[in-house]
């Protein structure tokens, strides 16, 4: 066999990507090493993941420690890493109850399977439908890519599954109409990641939760992209003064080690029983050991407060490149959650910024986002800025 190599992984991969040619093999907080030894300042964390930067060392050693303890029993049994996290994720939300699991589209699963069991504990068999939104992005398993509302994602996969329906984000009239006596709950991004860095009006997600209360409905926040200091407080909806009764986390949660959650008032979770839903590798002691580490550095140090000023300085420059640069069309997002909305592709754009030393990527065609770790530096988004000045 010959060494691994990118000619190789063509061969052996399923062909879902369509990677950049680097091989990365090694991180440093906010960059990243190719095997030729070039080094990249990264904006792109792992797509919003590595909040605390790569190989972080205190991440690093909860999770040597742990892995050289006890790294997974199952859910058949009580482990402590699991215990503490939870606690610390509800002592820091709405939420009284968590489920683990493995990834983003997992955690939406379990919010999808709770809202529909809570009306039927209830013999509201009829209740059944999510509102979810247009533009939204929840995964990729059947039913979170039929909560989807973007036809590339469900293309080729028909039947897609029956029991969402769709509205406008930022349009309380088009959710207000598309509520009907079928719906169990609404569901969205509090701001829209892969759907393009879009965010609500200021007074939006709490009318939507107006809505939801008037009308009997469940509100679920899917922040596996916003959550966890991205947008400059721990959750984003924090920033909107309006809560929800389910969210979903994911991405950041354990800076790298694949884990998802799904939190839950305690009125809502009652609808799970033992035997209601079940993940093998749900909340194992190695992933939850990371996790707890993150969580308890971003909540007892000033790691979100410092991402929201880096992030509201990378803004100010962003806008600043507008205004020398015609390719762009506006500059948008919270926090360390940044895009620019460009009047060409954006895939050419994010070439030659790899070229340069500098990964970023592309959402939609023609915005670029911006999510380095919330550790990035100043003069670090001042040398991208030059790099953008010079390729645009
Ligand atoms: C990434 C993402 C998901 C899916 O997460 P996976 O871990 O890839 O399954 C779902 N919702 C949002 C908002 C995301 O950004």
């Amino acid at each position: 066999m010959n060494a691994p190599n990118m000619q190789t992984a063509d061969q052996v991969i399923a062909n879902t990507y369509a990677r950049f040619p680097v091989m990365l093999t090694k991180g440093q907080d906010c960059y990243v090493w190719d095997d030729q030894g070039r080094r990249y300042t990264d904006f792109v964390s792992g797509i919003a993941v590595c909040n605390l930067g790569h190989a972080n060392p205190r991440v690093t050693a909860a999770l040597q420690k742990q892995a050289a303890t006890l790294v997974h029993v199952s859910n058949l049994y009580y482990s402590q890493p699991q215990i503490a996290l939870a606690q610390k994720l509800v002592t820091h939300c709405f939420a009284d109850r968590v489920f683990f699991c493995n990834s983003g589209a997992e955690a939406n699963e379990a919010a999808i399977k709770l809202a529909r069991r809570f009306f039927q504990q209830q013999g509201q068999t009829q209740r059944h439908r999510i509102v979810s939104m247009e533009k939204s992005f929840h995964g990729r398993t059947m039913a979170t890519l039929s909560a989807t509302g973007q036809d590339k994602i469900k293309k080729g996969f028909d039947p897609i599954l029956d029991g969402f329906d769709f509205a406008p984000f930022n349009d309380i009239e088009r959710l207000q109409a598309a509520i009907g006596p079928q719906t169990c709950a609404v569901m969205l991004e509090p701001v829209q990641g892969e759907g393009g860095i879009n965010c609500p009006d200021s007074s939006y997600l709490a009318q939507v939760r107006t809505v939801c209360d008037n009308a009997g409905v469940l509100l679920i926040f899917d922040e596996i992209q916003t959550g966890l200091g991205r947008t400059g407080k721990l959750f984003a909806h924090e920033h909107f003064g309006a809560v929800p009764d389910i969210m979903t986390l994911a991405k950041a949660l354990g800076n790298g080690l694949p884990i998802g959650a799904m939190l839950a008032t305690d009125r809502v979770a009652a609808a799970f029983s033992p035997g209601a839903h079940a993940s093998t590798f749900g909340g194992t002691p190695l992933v939850t050991a990371a996790a707890l580490q993150v969580i308890t550095m971003l909540t007892e140090e000033k790691i979100v407060e410092q991402g929201r000023e880096t992030g509201a300085y990378f803004k100010s420059q962003l806008l600043a490149l507008k205004q020398r640069q015609a390719a762009i069309e506006d500059i948008r997002g919270l926090g360390l959650l940044l895009g620019a909305r460009l009047n060409v592709p954006a895939l050419p754009i994010v070439n030659r910024c790899l070229e340069q030393g500098f990964l970023v990527n592309a959402v939609q065609e023609k915005i670029l986002r911006f999510v380095p770790p919330l550790t990035i530096k100043k003069e670090q988004i001042d040398e991208l800025i030059a790099c953008l000045d010079d390729v645009l």
